[in-house]
Formats: C-alpha cells, sequence, structure tokens
C-alpha cells in the first residue's frame, strides 16, 4: 500500500559564533507546526508548516556530567526521543522485512549528522539503531529453534562530484570512482561494492568509523569539501526461519541511512555571474534530487505526464527505491535557528514540505530460500545465454539509458558485454552467500573487523599515554578521526614519496617528501622543520625546533590541521585546575586569521559590529580556502596567486552598500589581475578541486582546456580598474567645470589620471560665457540647466591594460553611460561628451550638492602568453614555475596571503579632501567671474570716464550685468518668466549704483 514519507525537522542550538554575535532566533515550533519568521520583516506573519514531528532542540535542555544534552524541560527533544519517535519505527519495519530509509536533508552545520550519527554520548539514530537492532537480535538467538538465523551486513558509500567511493574498501579508489550499474528487477546497485558482515554494536561501530576515517584521509589527500559529499550507510537485514509448512523462508531488509551534502545551493551556483558557473558537477546530486522530490510530489498530487529524472544523478539513481519504489522512508529536516540563515532555512522547509507529499510501496521482501535460490540460477542462465549470444544489448538496460533497438557502437557493444558479466558475477556471488552460513560468511570478513578493533582498541590504550596529534576538520564529523602519534625517539614527517616512510606519513597540498621533524626527549615534544617547509604553531609559522604544548594548534602544509594533546601536560593542568580549552577547527582558523593581521582591518578585535562580525565570517571562512588555491596553483603550475581583498562600497562605486570580501587572482608572469566575488570564488574552487583531485588519481587529462580551467580567465574579462570620483557642486551655480583626477582602486592606490569637464550651456548648446553665474543653487529649481559632460582622456593607465573605456550613471539615469573603448594605448583619448538637459528639482539641486559623479574606469588586460595547458602534465615537473614565482612574491610580501583592505573611512577622508578641493576650486572660479564682472564695469567706467561723461544709465549696468547680455541664457520650465531677469536686476542695480 502506498503511503506518504514521514517528515520531521528539528532545530539546532545556536554555535559559539552565533552567540557571540547576539543572532536572533527566526523558528518557533509547537506540537508538529514549525513557523519561521523573516527577520528583516519581523512584523510581518510568520510562515507556517506542518509535519509529522516538529522537534525542538534548541533550548531548554542541561548537559549532564558526561556532556549528555538532556531535556529540562518538556519544550526539549534529545536523542533519545528522536530516536523513539524515527530509529525504532524503521527498526520495526526492518524485522518485518521492508525496506527502510532514513534521510538527512539541510544546510552544512544545521545537524543533519548530529541527528544521524551524533558526537560522543550524543549518539544519534544509526548508531541507536545498531544497537537496538543487535540487542533484538541477541534476544532472538537465545529463543532461537532450528534454521533461525539473523545477518547483518554493513556497507558504506560516499558520492563526491559524481563518483561513487566506497568508504570500506579504499582499493577502490580509482578514477571516476566505482561503476553504478542497473539490475534489471532490483535497480540500480555499485559496482564490486564491498560488504561487511557484522554480528555486534561493537563491529558495526567499528566500521563506520572506519568509513568515517577513510572519508577524513580521502578528502584531505584529494582537497575535497566534506560538506559537499553524502554519505550512506546501507545495513542489510536478513532473517531466515522456517514457516508452518516447514518451509526455509528468508526476509530481507535493506536499511539505507542517507547523510546528504549541505543543501545550500545558491552559495555555490547560485547567484554567480561566473563564465564557470556551470562547470562543476558538485551539486548535480542534490539539485536532481530537488528536481526528483518536485516531481514525485507533483505525481502525489495527481499531475499526470510527469518524468522522474532519476537517472540525472548518481545519488538519485541510487535512491531511486527510497524515493519512490519499495522502501519506507522518513527524512528528518536540520534547521538551523540563526537569522542570517533565513533564506536555507526556509528553502529546507519547502524541500520538506514537498517531500511529505511523497508516494512510496513498500512490499515485505520474504520468500521461500528456495524460490530465491531457483530464481538466482534461473538468472544467471538467462544472462549467460545472452552472453553466449553476443551481448544481446537490447534487452539489458544499461545504466546510461541504451534502449536503443540497434546501431550500438562497438565500445557500447563490449560495455554491455562487460555489465553482463559483472551481474553474472553478482549473481554467482549471491548465490554462494545463499547457501554459506552465517557462520562462514562471518569467519571471512570478521577477521578483517576483529584486526581492526584490536587496532583501535591499542590505539585508545596508547593515546592515554604518549603524545600524538588529532586532526581538527571543518566538519566536526571528520574531527579527531586522524591519530599520529609523537613516540618517544624521533618520528619523521613526510609525504608518501619518502624513502624510507616516514613515521608520520601526511598527504595534502604542500607536504614535502620530508617536512619536519618531531622529537620526544622525556615526554618533551619538539617540533622541527625542514627548509623550505610550511609548518604553523598556533597561527605562526615556524621556521626553528619549537617545544609544543597541550592544545597548541598545528598547521602542516597548506590545510592539514591538528591540535597537539599532551598527557602528561594535560594531567598537570587538571591537578593546578587550570581552565583548559579544547581548540576547535574554527577556533584554529580564526586564530590563523588574527595573526595573520586580517582582522584588525575590519573593526579589530573589539568594539566589533555586527557587519564587521558578519565580515569576518566570511573571511574565516575564505582564509584557508585561499591558502588551498594557492597551493594548487603552485602543484598544478598554474602561475597564478589569490589573495582576498576587502572591499568598500565606496570603492565599488556603491553608495551606502557594506564592505565586501572579494578574492582577486593574479597572474605572476604578467600580472594580470581579475576580481571574483565571494560565490565565485567558492564555485571556481570546487573546479579546482576537481582538477586537482584528478591529478592526484594520475589521470593524464587532469588539465582542461582553457575555457573549463579554473585557474585561468580570458585577459580581454572586463576589469575594473578603478574610479573616480567627480564633485558637481559647481554645476549649481552655473560654473564649469575642469578636473584632472586621480582613478583609485579599490586599495585607493593612483592607478592613472582621468580628465572629466562639465561645461554649463546655452539653450542651443554654446558655452555658457566666463563670467556668468547663478548666485545660489536654489535659485536654478524650476527652471531648466543645459550642460555637457566630457570625459576626453586619461594618461598613465597601468601598463598592463590594453583597451579601456568609462563607465558612469548621472543622477537617475537608469542605465550606464559608456564612453567608446579605446586600445592599444595606456593613455587612451576618450573624446567622450554627452549633453544633457534637464528640469530643476530640489532633487537635483541636493545631488549636484551632495553625491559624487563615479566614473568606473574599465580594461581589458593584455593577453596571456603561456600556453593553456601547464607546461608539464606529469607530477614530477620539475621546472614548476609558479613554485619560484610564489617564492618570489614571498619574498616581496611576508605571506602570499597578502590581504588589501579597502576601508570606507580612509576613502571617505580621501574623499572629504576631494570635495573641499573641488569646492575650493568652485570658489576661485566663481570669485575670478565676479572680478570679471567688476573688471567690465570698470573699464565702462573708465571709458565713460574717459569721454567726459558725469552720469551713467543704469540699464547699461543692469545690461552688463543680465543675463541676455552674456549671450548665456537659463531656460525656464515655466514661459515667460521673466522675473528672474528683473530680480537680479533689481539687486544688482543696487549695487552697481554705489559705483558712481
Ligand atoms: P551538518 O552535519 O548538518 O553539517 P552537524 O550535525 O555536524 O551539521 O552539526 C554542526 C554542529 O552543531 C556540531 O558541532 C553539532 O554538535 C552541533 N549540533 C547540531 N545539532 C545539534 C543538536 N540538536 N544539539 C546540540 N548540538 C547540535
Ligand atoms: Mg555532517
Amino acid at each position: 500500500m502506498a503511503e506518504n514519507v514521514k517528515v520531521a525537522v528539528r532545530v539546532r542550538p545556536f554555535n559559539a559564533r552565533e552567540k557571540s554575535r547576539n543572532a536572533s532566533i527566526i523558528i518557533d515550533m509547537s506540537g508538529q507546526t514549525t513557523e519561521i519568521t523573516d527577520p528583516e520583516n519581523p512584523k510581518a506573519e510568520p510562515r507556517k508548516f506542518a509535519f509529522d514531528h516538529s522537534y525542538w532542540s534548541h533550548d531548554g535542555f542541561n548537559e549532564r556530567e558526561d556532556g549528555y544534552l538532556e531535556p529540562a524541560g518538556a519544550k526539549y527533544d534529545d536523542q533519545q526521543k528522536v530516536f523513539e519517535d524515527l530509529g525504532k519505527g524503521v527498526l520495526d519495519n526492518a524485522w518485518k522485512g521492508y525496506n527502510c530509509s532514513l534521510f538527512a536533508y539541510g544546510q552544512t552545520g544545521s545537524g543533519k549528522s548530529y541527528s544521524m550519527v551524533g558526537y560522543g554520548v550524543n549518539k544519534g539514530i544509526v548508531p541507536l539503531a545498531c544497537e537496538d537492532l543487535f540487542r533484538g537480535i541477541s534476544a532472538k538467538r537465545e529463543s532461537a529453534v532450528k534454521d533461525e538465523e539473523y545477518q547483518v551486513t554493513l556497507s558504506m558509500l560516499e558520492i563526491y562530484n559524481e563518483q561513487v567511493r566506497d568508504l570500506l574498501n579504499l582499493k577502490t579508489l580509482q578514477k571516476g570512482g566505482l561503476k553504478v550499474r542497473q539490475h534489471p528487477t532490483k535497480g540500480f546497485y555499485v559496482e564490486s561494492q564491498s560488504n561487511w558482515p557484522v554480528d555486534s554494536y561493537d563491529e558495526i561501530n567499528n566500521k563506520i568509523n572506519e568509513g568515517t576515517r577513510n572519508r577524513t584521509v580521502a578528502s584531505t589527500n584529494m582537497n575535497a569539501t566534506s560538506s559537499r559529499a553524502h554519505t550512506i550507510v546501507a545495513v542489510s537485514f536478513v532473517q531466515k526461519s522456517s514457516n508452518e509448512a516447514g518451509q526455509n523462508m528468508t526476509k530481507t531488509s535493506v536499511i539505507n541511512l542517507v547523510d546528504l551534502a549541505g543543501s545550500e545551493r545558491a552559495e555555490s551556483t547560485g547567484a554567480t555571474g561566473d563564465r564557470l558557473k556551470e562547470g562543476s558537477a558538485i551539486n548535480q546530486s542534490l539539485s536532481s534530487l530537488g528536481n526528483c522530490i518536485k516531481a514525485l510530489a507533483d505525481i502525489s498530487q495527481g499531475k499526470k505526464k510527469v518524468v522522474v529524472p532519476f537517472r540525472d544523478s548518481v545519488l538519485t539513481k541510487l535512491l531511486q527505491n527510497a524515493l519512490g519504489g519499495n522502501s519506507k522512508t522518513v527524512m528528518i529536516a536540520a534547521l538551523s535557528p540563526a537569522d542570517i540563515n533565513y533564506e536555507e532555512t526556509l528553502s529546507t522547509l519547502r524541500f520538506a514540505d514537498r517531500a511529505k507529499a511523497i508516494k512510496t510501496s513498500a512490499i515485505v521482501n520474504e520468500s521461500p530460500t528456495d524460490k530465491l535460490i531457483r530464481e538466482l540460477r534461473e538468472e544467471n542462465q538467462r544472462l549467460m545465454d545472452m552472453l553466449k549470444s553476443g551481448g544481446g544489448g537490447a534487452s539489458l538496460e544499461m545504466g546510461g539509458g541504451g534502449q536503443g533497438k540497434s546501431g550500438y557502437s562497438e565500445d557500447e557493444v563490449a560495455e554491455m558485454k562487460r555489465a553482463l558479466e559483472e551481474q553474472v558475477r553478482q549473481n554467482a556471488q549471491e548465490l554462494e552467500d545463499m547457501k554459506k552460513s552465517w557462520a562462514e560468511k562471518m569467519q571471512e570478513g570478521q577477521q578483517q573487523t576483529m584486526a581492526g578493533m584490536a587496532q583501535e582498541n591499542k590505539e585508545h590504550e596508547e593515546m592515554k599515554t604518549t603524545p600524538h596529534f588529532w586532526n581538527l576538520n571543518e566538519d566536526p564529523a571528520l574531527t579527531r578521526m586522524i591519530i599520529h602519534f609523537c613516540r618517544a625517539g624521533e618520528s619523521k614527517i613526510g609525504n608518501r614519496k619518502a624513502d624510507p616512510a616516514p613515521e608520520i606519513l601526511l598527504n595534502g597540498l604542500s607536504i614535502q617528501k620530508e617536512h619536519a621533524v618531531i622529537t620526544n626527549n622525556n615526554n618533551t615534544v619538539k617540533i622541527r622543520p625542514q627548509v623550505s617547509a610550511k609548518v604553523m604553531v598556533n597561527g605562526q609559522e615556524i621556521k626553528s625546533e619549537t617545544t609544543l604544548h597541550h592544545n597548541d594548534r598545528v598547521m602542516f602544509g597548506s590545510n592539514l590541521l591538528f591540535a597537539f594533546h599532551h598527557p602528561q601536560e594535560l594531567e598537570k593542568q587538571v591537578k593546578e585546575g587550570i581552565k583548559i580549552e579544547t581548540p576547535t577547527y574554527d577556533s584554529a582558523q580564526e586564530e590563523i586569521a588574527q595573526k595573520s593581521g586580517l582582522m584588525k582591518d575590519i573593526g579589530g578585535a573589539d568594539g566589533k559590529s555586527k557587519e564587521d562580525l558578519l565580515l569576518q565570517e566570511d573571511l574565516i571562512q575564505l582564509l584557508p580556502m585561499i591558502n588551498e588555491a594557492n597551493a594548487m596553483s603552485e602543484e598544478l603550475d598554474k602561475k597564478v596567486i589569490f589573495e582576498i581583498a576587502l572591499v568598500s562600497s565606496q570603492a565599488r562605486g556603491v553608495q551606502d552598500g557594506k564592505t565586501e570580501v572579494m578574492v582577486k587572482m593574479r597572474n605572476m608572469e604578467n600580472e594580470n589581475e581579475w576580481m571574483f566575488s565571494r560565490n565565485d570564488f567558492i564555485n571556481r574552487k570546487y573546479l579546482m578541486q576537481e582538477m586537482y583531485a584528478n591529478y592526484m588519481q594520475g589521470d593524464a587529462d587532469w588539465d582542461v582546456p582553457k575555457e573549463r580551467d579554473p585557474f585561468w580567465e580570458p585577459a580581454d574579462t572586463e576589469t575594473l580598474i578603478g574610479t573616480v570620483h567627480v564633485y558637481l557642486q559647481s554645476l549649481g551655480y552655473m560654473i564649469e567645470l575642469q578636473e584632472n583626477l586621480a582613478i583609485a582602486d579599490y586599495k585607493g592606490v593612483e592607478q592613472g589620471h582621468l580628465t572629466v569637464e562639465v561645461q554649463p550651456c546655452s539653450e542651443k548648446w554654446d558655452n555658457i560665457e566666463e563670467d556668468y553665474f547663478v548666485d545660489n543653487p536654489a535659485e536654478l529649481v524650476g527652471k531648466k540647466i543645459y550642460f555637457k559632460l566630457k570625459i576626453p582622456f586619461a594618461r598613465g593607465l597601468p601598463q598592463r591594460f590594453v583597451q579601456s573605456f568609462c563607465r558612469y550613471k548621472f543622477y537617475l539615469e537608469d542605465k550606464d553611460v559608456q564612453t567608446q573603448v579605446v586600445s592599444g594605448t595606456i593613455n587612451p583619448d576618450f573624446g567622450h561628451e554627452k549633453k544633457y538637459q534637464l528640469d530643476v528639482t530640489k532633487q537635483l539641486i541636493e545631488y549636484i550638492a551632495n553625491s559624487p559623479l563615479v566614473i568606473e574606469i574599465w580594461g581589458m588586460q593584455k593577453g596571456d602568453s603561456s600556453p593553456s595547458k601547464a607546461s608539464t602534465n606529469n607530477k614530477n615537473n620539475k621546472n614548476n614555475k609558479t613554485k619560484a614565482l610564489m617564492k618570489r612574491e614571498k619574498t616581496i610580501v611576508n605571506s602570499p596571503t597578502t590581504v588589501t583592505v579597502s576601508k570606507d573611512e580612509k576613502i571617505k577622508e580621501e574623499e572629504e579632501k576631494y570635495k573641499s578641493a573641488s569646492e575650493v576650486n568652485m570658489y576661485k572660479k566663481k570669485a575670478e567671474k565676479e572680478e570679471a564682472k567688476i573688471h567690465k564695469i570698470q573699464e565702462f567706467l573708465d571709458s565713460a570716464k574717459a569721454s567726459g561723461q558725469t552720469t551713467i544709465q543704469i540699464s547699461d549696468i543692469e545690461k552688463m550685468l543680465s543675463l541676455e547680455s552674456n549671450g548665456a541664457t537659463v531656460g525656464t520650465t515655466q514661459k515667460n518668466n521673466t522675473n528672474n531677469k528683473n530680480d537680479r536686476g533689481a539687486t544688482k542695480t543696487s549695487k552697481a549704483c554705489i559705483i558712481q
């Protein structure tokens, strides 16, 4: 019978950073309803959603001595409660022989892993369910009659960037990952995925730990972003027993436990303007999951002719059953309570809301064992026959969808044959398994598991007495997964090329063959980096031997971050009652950012505004990525270097916006530069990781054509050279303006000069004459003004630009005005002139008086001469040019990750200077004009005197002062308005008469 997917939502507590920022809460729950409030619009009606369960885990809890978070009141829902509701139900169904699936959905850091796996004593659904399952099995076994058997096997997969990896068998770590194939009846499966028999909670726990550890190692080796991976733990539960008729029955259930990748799609590929935005497959699985769920929800609402695109991604292929077929499915959507995550949280709620409409039809998977064996045999015979008859492609549906009738290429036929063979193999294996007793099966897999458990126990013992490193990962679920001991004597640290193998083997960005040496002399542990090897202790690069202490943070290379654990020191500290603060990934990254001097530039350590705190968060997130991007550029010989740039709104030509973190990519050979937004850079970084992973896997084709290369950008991409701000007060007095302005880049550094002119005109577009001006800009309101805005030329632009143009928007213009593009010179003559004819309003006068006209100067850079691909495609590239270039950079600036900051205050200061300078200029002009007038009158007087006149006509003076006398005029919007002239005449007349 079809039934709906069960959907639960759960909201987590604030994390440390949210607390320090005083984040406000946007989620409320009561009963089954969940409400969300838009923090920008707190008075608006909250949006309401209803789910099967709404779990409140935000507050109202106590931390027990052992660390377990237990309810302090009725509202709080702890791990046990979530397990009782969701996990128990899943288990009941598994016992009955239904397939079950449990998904966790939500943005990174929202609590997916907390609910699924949990942390420490706060065990999640997966371990609690496994515990319960084995408790149940033990109980059954005690009273078991003959033929009754309970078998549990486990597999653990990761999907990253559309590649499938078997986390319990790293040998399969091959290029392109494992193949996903389709079985004619059972659906999609992963070829040669390992399946481990487990017989106790400890065994299953050990296996999951092993998988997680493998995940941690692989993701650091490949420099992958773990939050972008989906993890699927599949527990197969087989029950064998005899029915009343004495027939041997097999009941099977597969429990899929799926921890999905972070759902923050908009972050990485959403609103980016980058040309490479479509390039990455990193989000493909998640977006096709969204599409499938949408289609399934549509179908359940009665829409016809909807195709569910299961085939679009690896994840949806593997979850086809869980979503639309033979499975009882539960989804838990994890929610962040913090205001800044509003958009993401709302989208998670919408996703969950759609998911609850989906229907699945689970059946009890129970058959007589004989029948299953017979079916398998028959199936195998059929496949063998097909193979013999040459592949028989038409009857075989390929994973890629090759359902055509004929005309298969040779490759396709070969591939089909391979698929058939694989199915035969798989079936044979299954048959074998069916016949084997559980004891036999256990023996094979268990040996290895036991060895693993023994190893783990030994390690745990040693950790109590031997100083060691434990890893810090961006993902808390992957933290403390890797341990390296600093045993007595000397331990070398190096990568896998080192011979003999070092005691501490590290693989990761910028790790050298011989990287550092650790000495442990009577539990005094020291670290000595090799020349030019990167080692950072507590946020500072070290060059000489340094003693390590308990909880020190140590970074090897560009991204291998560890904390140091010193048992004896810890003991002493505990005795002395010293407060012990265990480092976290975030605190360690923040420390690195602080020590780099970066944080000073934004509000400093104290007195942070909310905006500063958000900026710091961005920065702490981006800084390690920049380091990694640079290390990848170096290893892949890409000749570019990345830097963080804090760009103020002023520098971006936006008024009253926020300072933004951007990333500058610079080609160290030709000095070309490009600026990326945070999102564009993050997106590119995924592509870099993909490239790097291919390179690490020894793929000869790791390098891609320029067009898809994230380390490359066409030289002719329009780049902002800088801006000038033109103050227009003089226009309010109808005085011409001519300025030669320094072009400032976002750092405020001069990038050449731009000449700008504003020429007030008459109605007929003649220049207004020398001695004309308006006394008070307010007088212009209601009239029409005419003027020309000219940008004749720029001089001394940076050498790397071969083309340039200017762009601006005057007043209320809704479209950018652009000058012509001038090529082949750094001293471009734009010869730009635009006529403006405007009705003067108060608003315009205000604009002219206060707002600068921002002119942006854009350029296209010289083409790059380097070949499209890195000079050699081999790993042992001896002439890595980028290495040398980076080294040079390092000697110029202290660290390759320089941060360039543009501060609003600094720019404002400059602006103020400019503004007053142009004001002074304007007044000077005005004074000159007054002078010119007086001079004219003086001349008139003189000539009158010379000709013996003793009286002069007031009207003559009037004429000299009036508008018409100059041939210039300010048009009026009201026709026949002559008052103005008269007013002016009158006042001037009285002045003029004094001369007499
Ligand atoms: P995700 O897997 O979605 O990226 P995690 O489950 O790792 O997120 O959670 C991020 C952090 O928040 C972890 O440190 C975790 O301990 C904490 N956390 C998440 N959910 C809860 C919860 N319900 N109660 C307490 N802490 C939680
Ligand atoms: Mg997680």
